[in-house]
């Protein structure tokens, strides 16, 4: 079997993961930027020598509603990509765990189809799909991972983890978001 291969396809899904870490960041960041406004804007809303402070806070948000409706969506959007960050580790960690990795080539069926021409005896083009082993995997459908991709791939996955429990941990200590 094949190990360099591997490698490719593993990249590749830890590409994907960066990517949706990529994302998972700029929704973070744009959900405690709202939390903390809307921290601020209830420190100070009983104060009404603080209303010039409050409208400045408003500003980007129309009123005290809007903030707070963008909040909750906010949150809800920050939850889903934090558990499909969750799962996108969980899916590299099973693989790491089993040391093969689905062959991207066939797509794990160890069979590639091409199509062909055949001259038939009357002369005419006749095509027709012939089926072979897959010459990335040999017909196996999986690869196996070499250990210092194995290695790699398990550094970003506790990284990625980490990164997800941090921010947990920090919008949990801002504040309650108002229910819709
Ligand atoms: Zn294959």
């Amino acid at each position: 079997m094949e190990e360099d291969s591997s490698n490719k396809y593993l990249l590749f899904n830890l590409q994907e993961l960066c990517s949706s870490i990529d994302i998972f960041l700029k929704i973070y960041n744009e959900y405690v930027e709202k939390l903390e406004t809307h921290n601020k804007l209830k420190a100070i809303e009983l104060d009404p020598k603080k209303r010039a402070s409050m409208m400045l806070l408003l500003y980007n948000y129309g009123s005290k509603e809007k903030l707070e409706s963008e909040l909750y969506r906010s949150k809800l959007k920050f939850e889903e990509l934090q558990s499909q960050l969750e799962g996108r580790c969980g899916a590299i960690q099973k693989i790491l765990e089993s040391n093969y990795i689905n062959c991207g080539h066939c797509e794990g069926s160890g069979k590639v189809k091409t199509e062909k021409i055949e001259r038939s005896e009357w002369n005419t083009m006749q095509p027709y799909i012939e089926t072979k082993d897959c010459p990335s995997c040999q017909g196996i459908g999986k690869l196996k991972i070499n250990d210092t991709s194995k290695k790699y791939a398990k550094l970003v996955v506790d990284a990625t983890r980490k990164v997800i429990d941090m921010s947990r941990r920090l919008t949990d200590t801002i504040v309650n978001v108002p229910e819709e």
